[in-house]
């Protein structure tokens, strides 16, 4: 992701301020240069770079500032909390509430990835215990219900469209109304993205939310869309009242910053980010979270979510996070439960302290195969090996032997396994210590 570059070019510049023995105008000027370049290069609209310098700027002022404040952390806090507000417009978004019918319905271009985050977004709520329905009202592009049909038959979501209907008011109308007497809870209305004009495409928008009055509209926006998202988040905006956002294609070379910009163009709060094209590649977004994670932070509140997601409250796992305890039964536990985590490299990206490099390098595809071989090895030992945070096979070496025997791998797969649970143990560690940074910032 090539926000983990601007990431990087911004916590390189608040290093600085580690390092520097004078805190000065002249630091925090270099300092602002390079975060805001950083901003524009990742296609940040370049106003409201302008206006973060500028709040920056007025909120430290450093001739004012008494002898004695910690000049630092007060620099950190206003770059961090400015970042924050880039991407959060300070509104509580949209939530379905159970017994009820809530009509969400999506609006954005063709190939924006609209029909698959409507499918993702089903998944997400049917996942959380609502009753989850889809309704196709394309009828301009071809295929389009074929593709909403294919998504939600695997996904087991049902689903409603029709090859004859051309009227797409009509369909979502009937679809709606269907869903609503069937008891659904949340109904993802799919709009067509293209049309021979835009004027058209735009009048039928609006026709199909007057009629279907949506208790949300969600602005679909790719995250390479670059500098030109601003303009047609506010197309959308003039159109429809779009209530939040979602971002897609975060996974990939997207700068996601012309796409973040749209949050000021619309006043709307980005509420999922789009991170692959599978079901579940669906993140909650959260603006804190997200500039922690960017800046190398890690996201001790997104990883405890995604942990609760699962139930685990009562697991050990969650009693090492507060902990700061991670022993090889840990490790099996944590392993055993990896399927349904998700990819690792998601969770990996939440941990403090976690270098984004090697996040990004335990790739879903690496960690399933290795999975199967890890369990063996650690079904081979014993319960005093389990409870141990594996200092227990250097002192005996004879024990890694017998385990690598007892599982069919190399030797040097077991003191793999003993690093790795040793690193893991390192970062559960700094979670318990609850990310001393995100801490001294206040946040
Ligand atoms: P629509 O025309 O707006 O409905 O867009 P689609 O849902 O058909 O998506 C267009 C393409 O983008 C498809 O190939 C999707 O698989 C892909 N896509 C959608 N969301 C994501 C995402 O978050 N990441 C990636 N890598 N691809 C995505």
């Amino acid at each position: 992701m090539v926000l983990a570059e601007l990431g990087k070019r911004i916590s390189g510049a608040l290093r600085s301020l580690t390092t520097a023995t004078v805190i000065d105008e002249q630091l925090l000027d270099n300092i602002l240069k390079e975060v805001c370049a950083a901003l524009l290069a990742s296609d940040v609209n370049v106003r409201l770079v302008q206006s973060l310098r500028k709040n920056i700027k007025k909120i430290v002022n450093l001739e004012e500032l008494a002898a004695g404040v910690n000049k630092r952390r007060i620099i950190q806090k206003a770059i961090f909390d400015e970042l924050c507000r880039l991407v959060d417009p300070g509104v509580e978004p949209f939530k379905p509430t159970k017994g009820r019918p809530n009509v969400i319905m999506f609006v954005g271009l063709q190939g924006s990835g609209k029909t698959t985050t409507c499918t993702k977004l089903a998944h997400y709520y049917q996942r959380k215990g609502f009753r989850a329905a889809l309704v196709c009202t394309d009828t301009f592009r071809a295929g389009a219900f074929d593709q909403l049909k294919q998504n939600a038959t695997k996904a087991k979501i049902p689903y409603y469209g029709s090859y004859t209907e051309s009227d797409p008011v009509q369909l979502a109308l009937d679809g709606v109304e269907r869903f609503k007497s069937d008891g659904f809870d949340v109904i993802v209305v799919d709009t067509s993205g293209r049309h021979r004009q835009e004027t058209e495409l735009f009048a039928e928008m609006k026709q199909i939310s007057a009629a279907v009055q949506p208790d949300n509209v969600i602005l679909v926006l790719d995250g390479t869309i670059g500098q030109a998202a601003d303009a047609h988040a506010r197309a959308f905006r003039d159109t429809v009242p779009v209530g939040s956002i979602v971002i897609t294609k975060m996974d990939g070379h997207a700068k996601g910053g012309g796409a973040i910009s749209a949050v000021a163009a619309t006043g709307s709060p980005i509420v999922f980010i789009g991170t692959g094209e599978h079901i579940q590649d669906l993140d909650v977004f959260k603006a804190q979270s997200f500039v922690s994670k960017m800046l190398g932070m890690g996201d001790l509140g997104g990883l405890m979510e995604t942990v609760q997601d699962l139930k685990l409250e009562n697991s050990n796992l969650v009693k090492n996070l507060e902990q700061g305890v991670f022993t090889l039964r840990s490790m099996q536990q944590q392993m055993s439960m990896m399927s349904s985590l998700g990819p690792l490299s998601r969770v990996a990206g939440m941990i403090p302290g976690m270098p984004p490099e090697l996040a990004s390098q335990l790739s879903d595809a690496q960690g399933s195969a290795n999975l199967k071989r890890i369990m063996c090895m650690l079904d081979s030992m014993t319960d005093a090996e389990l409870d141990s945070d594996g200092r227990l096979f250097y002192t005996q070496p004879s024990r890694i032997y017998r385990v690598a025997r007892g599982s069919g791998v190399r030797v040097g797969d077991v003191e793999m396994l003993l690093m790795q649970t040793k690193k893991m143990g390192e970062m559960f560690k700094t979670m318990s210590g609850m990310s001393k940074m995100q801490q001294k910032l206040g946040v």
